[in-house]
C-alpha cells in the first residue's frame, strides 16, 4: 500500500510539472483579441514564409511568454555602425523547451539581466528595422523550426467563431481560368485532360490581405464515390524554408492578379465526361472550419 501512495505521488508531482511546462506561456502582449493579430504564421513573403505573428498594439510593453533566460538582444543605437537589420531591435529568450523572439522593439528593458520572469517587461512595440507600421513580429522557434506561435499558446484570448472565408475557387488548364466562388453548389467546365486548382482563402476578417489558414483540404471524388484527387496542406512549422518540411514557397502561392492564391494540386482526369464532386475544407487557427462541396460537370 506504500508503495502505491508513493506512486500516486510521483504521478501527482509529473502531472503538476507536465501542467507547468505544457500551460504556463501567455502570449506577449496583455489583454489582445483576434483583433490586435494583423498577420499569421505561413503567410506569403514573396520568397520565404512568415515565420510567426504580427500583433499591433501602439505603445504596449510586452512579455516573455513564460520565463527563461535571455539569449541574445541586438539594439542598433548601441552599436558603432548603427546598422539597421531587418527585425531592427530584437530579443530572443530561452525557455529550455523552445526559444521566443520578440523584433521591430522600440525600446528593450531588459539588457542588464540574465534571467527574466513573465512579469517583467522586455521592451515596448515599435516599429525598428524593415516594418511598415508599430508591430511586434513573435516567432517561436522549437528543435530548430520555427513553428506556428499558436501551437503553443493556443486559444487563451478571445477568438472570432465566424468561418474562414474561401473567396474563389481556381481552376486552371493551359490559358483556361475559372474563378468559382462559394455560392453555386455546381459548375461546369470546359472538357480538359488536366486541371490545376487554387483557392483565395482567409479567416473572417474585414482586412482581406490577412489570412489565418491552418489547414486546407482538398478532395475530388468520382461517380462511384472513389478519390481521384486528395491533398492536405498544414501551416504548423518551416523547416528549412519548407511549409512542415514538405512545401516550398512556390509549390504553396502563386500570384494571380496580385492576389496570392494556395496551390491545392493538379487533377488529371481519367475519364472524359463523368460528373465529380469536389470538397474542400479549410480550417483557421481559431478552430472554425468551412467547407465547400460543388458537383463538377463537362460541357
Ligand atoms: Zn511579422
Amino acid at each position: 500500500m506504500v508503495k502505491l501512495k508513493y506512486k500516486y505521488k510521483i504521478i501527482l508531482i509529473i502531472l503538476f510539472l507536465l501542467s507547468i511546462t505544457l500551460f504556463s506561456a501567455d502570449w506577449p502582449v496583455k489583454d489582445i483579441t483576434y483583433k490586435n493579430f494583423t498577420s499569421f504564421f505561413g503567410e506569403t513573403r514573396g520568397d520565404h514564409f512568415h515565420n510567426g505573428v504580427d500583433i499591433v498594439k501602439k505603445g504596449a510593453k510586452i512579455y516573455p511568454i513564460e520565463k527563461g533566460e535571455i539569449l541574445f538582444y541586438y539594439d542598433e543605437d548601441e552599436e558603432p555602425t548603427r546598422a539597421t537589420i531587418g527585425i531592427g531591435k530584437y530579443v530572443i529568450i530561452d525557455h529550455y523547451e523552445y526559444r521566443s523572439y520578440y523584433c521591430h522593439l522600440d525600446k528593450i528593458d531588459i539588457k542588464n539581466k540574465i534571467l527574466i520572469d513573465k512579469n517583467q517587461s522586455i521592451g515596448i512595440i515599435g516599429n525598428t528595422g524593415r516594418s511598415s507600421g508599430e508591430h511586434l513580429h513573435f516567432a517561436i522557434k522549437k528543435n530548430n523550426f520555427f513553428i506556428d506561435p499558436f501551437e503553443i499558446l493556443k486559444l487563451n484570448i478571445e477568438k472570432t467563431n465566424n468561418s474562414p472565408i474561401i473567396d474563389n475557387i481556381l481552376f486552371k488548364s493551359g490559358y483556361y481560368m475559372s474563378f468559382e466562388n462559394d455560392k453555386e453548389t455546381s459548375l461546369t467546365l470546359p472538357f480538359r485532360e488536366v486541371f490545376d486548382i487554387y483557392i483565395l482563402a482567409r479567416t473572417y476578417d474585414d482586412r482581406e490581405m490577412h489570412k489565418g489558414i491552418k489547414e486546407v483540404t482538398i478532395d475530388i471524388k468520382d461517380n462511384n464515390d472513389k478519390n481521384v484527387l486528395s491533398n492536405l496542406i498544414k501551416f504548423n512549422y518551416i523547416e528549412n524554408n519548407k511549409l512542415n518540411g514538405k512545401h516550398s514557397i512556390d509549390e504553396i502561392y502563386t500570384k494571380v492578379w496580385e492576389r496570392n492564391y494556395i496551390y491545392l494540386g493538379r487533377w488529371t482526369k481519367k475519364y472524359r465526361r463523368e460528373n465529380y464532386t469536389l470538397i474542400i475544407t479549410v480550417k483557421d487557427i481559431w478552430g472554425n472550419s468551412k467547407v465547400l462541396k460543388k458537383s463538377i460537370s463537362f460541357k
